[in-house]
C-alpha cells in the first residue's frame, strides 16, 4: 500500500489527504478508510519532513508536491474569491464560492443593498407611466406650484404625482429653476 500512496502523491502537484485516500479505496478499501487515512497521513508527513511536500492551505488542508513525476500533474481545483480576489480551495457550503465566511457575508450585504436600491428606484418611478402631463411644457403656474410644494417639504415623488409629472421631470425642473439644495431628495 505504501508504494501506491507515494505513487498517488508523486503524480500530483497539489492534493489533500482525503483525495489520496479516495484514490486508494478501490484497491485497499477492505483495510478500512481510517486505516488508509492513517497510512496516508504518515506518508505525507514523512515527505513534509524530507522537504518533498509542503502545506500550502489550511482550510481545507492542501499540500503541494514540489517534485511531481509526471509532466502534467493533477492539481486540486482552486477558485478565485469574487470578493477579495484570493485563491482558495473550495469546500462544500459557504466556502464553495467564497474564501471565507467574511467574504460570504460581505457579498450578501452588497447584494441586499443592491436589492434595496432597486426597490426604492421602482417605487420612485412607479407613477411615471401614468403621469398625465408627461412631456408637456412647464407653465408659469406649474413652476409656482412646484415652489410651493417644495416649501411644504413634499418629496419629489409626491410632487410628481400631484403635478402629473415624472420624478425625472420634477428633478430636472428643480435644477433648472435653481431650487435644489433644500432638503427634498425623496
Ligand atoms: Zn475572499
Amino acid at each position: 500500500m505504501i508504494l501506491q500512496i507515494y505513487e498517488e502523491i508523486y503524480k500530483r502537484k497539489t492534493f489533500t489527504i482525503p483525495q489520496i485516500v479516495d484514490a486508494l479505496m478501490p484497491e485497499y478499501g477492505i483495510c478500512g478508510r481510517d486505516y488508509i487515512r492513517k497510512m496516508v497521513s504518515q506518508a505525507v508527513f514523512k515527505l513534509v519532513r524530507e522537504g518533498q511536500v509542503r502545506k500550502i492551505g489550511d482550510d481545507p488542508v492542501v499540500f503541494e508536491n514540489l517534485y511531481p513525476t509526471t509532466e502534467d500533474p493533477v492539481e486540486v481545483n482552486s477558485k478565485i474569491c469574487p470578493v477579495c480576489g484570493k485563491k482558495f480551495y473550495p469546500r462544500r457550503g459557504i466556502q464553495d464560492k467564497y474564501c471565507s465566511r467574511r467574504c460570504y457575508e460581505k457579498a450578501k450585504t452588497t447584494r441586499r443593498k443592491a436589492d434595496t436600491r432597486k426597490r426604492v428606484r421602482a417605487y420612485m418611478h412607479s407613477a411615471d407611466e401614468k403621469a398625465k402631463n408627461k412631456g408637456k411644457k412647464w407653465t408659469h403656474s406649474d413652476d409656482q406650484l412646484l415652489r410651493e410644494l417644495l416649501e411644504e417639504n413634499m418629496t419629489h415623488k409626491e410632487i410628481a404625482e400631484k403635478l402629473g409629472r415624472t420624478v425625472y421631470s420634477v428633478r430636472w425642473r428643480v435644477q433648472k429653476l435653481g431650487l435644489a439644495g433644500g432638503v427634498n431628495h425623496g
